[in-house]
């Protein structure tokens, strides 16, 4: 029987029913494939957009759902639960990093011509802030976007990498200094430009993990992009960016929790076929209390992540316990992913084996999105120097 729950209702847990089912039907399948061609098709965007799934927290008027941020919830933890890191990402990059910023802060015409193609799944968003030289020092970034002297377009030069979704990705949102280099924050600025724009040059970057999500470095060389697809006031991108992280770290803080909950569910299953000694391993007392400890690890944090949710959607500032989320779970998913594998024995190191492609994939969350150094920076400004962050568009803090 179902246990009651403070957040999810019936119609959520109906909803996850039918995203299992696409997943395992429609995406698992294809894993293989997948992982191996280093990129999925632009046909399963498509799909998503056709059954819904991308516009889950977007306006009706532009193709979206308008679903509250549980539905976006289960549809990120079904979504990590596919054992394919990379594809989660690629989804979770276009819907919840990228296009949201053209959501929140973007003109009408820009939502037509970018909202509503990647709501459908038919363009693929990309979200590019690291740059070679600045990656959790967002102020630091050096691409520039100067306007033309007639003032309809900006030219931008410069380059930005590990940039998930971005060499088979249709747009990004592009973050690029716009005012002067000694600006700091205050001189950044958003941009929508098509990534098949002349002046740009993308290559195609090998992974340790994330196989089956695309992650490029893009060079910017002499772009020229319309005035309009400013996103928002120029000048103000860095405050915009400043919500986005929070749902970022969110959304990270989720698929980690999920990832984590799906390694174990492998290891619990192997546990009861493997023999050792004439016994199921899980019947060995130093397997089963290691079992505990992740179980009890991984259930502290989905808590802890579901009430920094629920404080999101009372439309809290939520820095302190977003940061707190992506440091405890990604650190938690890489140590639960290490102890789960050690119980398959040498199959654990076999790619046949998903947990295999989960540890892989899992070393990755504790770097991108703000590394855990970051996220220890920010979390002791707050208990430390009691630092207060002030309501999203009105103050400013960090990547860092
Ligand atoms: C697979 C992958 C996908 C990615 N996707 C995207 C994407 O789609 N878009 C995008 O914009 N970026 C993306 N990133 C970039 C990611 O967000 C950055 O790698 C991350 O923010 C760290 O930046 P960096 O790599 O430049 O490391 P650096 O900033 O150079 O840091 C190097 C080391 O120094 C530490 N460090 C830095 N500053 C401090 C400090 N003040 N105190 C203590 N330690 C510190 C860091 O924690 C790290 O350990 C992706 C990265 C990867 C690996």
């Amino acid at each position: 029987m179902q246990r009651p729950s403070l957040y999810f209702a019936d119609e959520h847990e109906l909803f996850r029913q039918s995203v299992r089912q696409f997943i395992e039907t429609e995406v698992v399948p294809h894993t293989d494939a997948w992982e191996t061609n280093r990129r999925i098709p632009v046909s399963i965007f498509r799909r998503m957009g056709e059954l819904g799934y991308l516009g889950l927290p977007f306006a009706e008027a532009f193709g979206g759902v308008n679903a509250n941020f549980w539905y976006s919830v289960v549809f990120l933890e079904e979504l990590a639960r596919c054992g394919m890191g990379g594809f989660a990402t690629a989804v979770s990059v276009h819907e919840y990093m990228a296009i949201n910023h053209i959501a929140k802060a973007g003109s009408y015409e820009l939502k037509q011509r970018y909202l509503v193609p990647a709501i459908a799944g038919e363009k693929v968003a990309a979200l590019a802030i690291t740059e070679p030289d600045a990656g959790s020092d967002v102020s630091a970034i050096r691409t520039t976007a100067v306007r033309t002297d007639t003032g309809d377009s900006f030219i931008v030069n410069g380059a930005k990498t590990f940039i998930s979704n971005g060499t088979y990705g249709d747009f990004v949102t592009l973050v690029v200094r716009t005012g002067e280099a000694g600006a700091g924050s205050g001189g950044i600025s958003l941009l929508v430009v098509e990534l098949d724009s002349p002046g740009i040059t993308r290559t195609k970057l090998n992974k340790l993990g994330w196989h089956s999500s695309d992650t490029a470095e893009i060079r910017f060389d002499d772009v020229r992009v319309p005035a309009t697809n400013l996103i928002g006031q120029e000048n103000k991108g860095f405050y915009y960016l400043m919500e986005s992280l929070q749902l970022e770290r969110l959304v990270a803080s989720v698929m980690a929790v999920s990832g984590a909950q799906r390694a174990l569910d492998w290891t619990l299953d192997y546990l009861n076929e493997r023999e050792a000694f004439g016994k199921k391993i899980g019947k060995f007392q130093a397997i089963r209390h290691k079992i505990a400890d992740v179980a009890t690890e991984i259930e502290m944090a989905r808590q802890f992540v579901y009430h920094t949710c629920w404080l999101y959607t009372q439309g809290e500032v939520v820095v302190k316990e977003c940061s707190m989320a992506k440091l405890a779970t990604s650190e938690m998913q890489k140590r639960v992913v290490d102890t789960c594998l050690q119980f398959f024995g040498g199959y654990g190191y076999m790619e046949d084996y998903p947990i295999a492609r989960a540890y892989r994939d899992a070393r990755v969350g504790t770097i991108a999105g703000g590394s855990s150094e970051i996220m220890r920076e920010i979390i002791a400004r707050i208990v430390i120097d009691a630092v207060a962050y002030k309501p999203v568009y009105e103050g400013a803090s960090g990547r860092s």
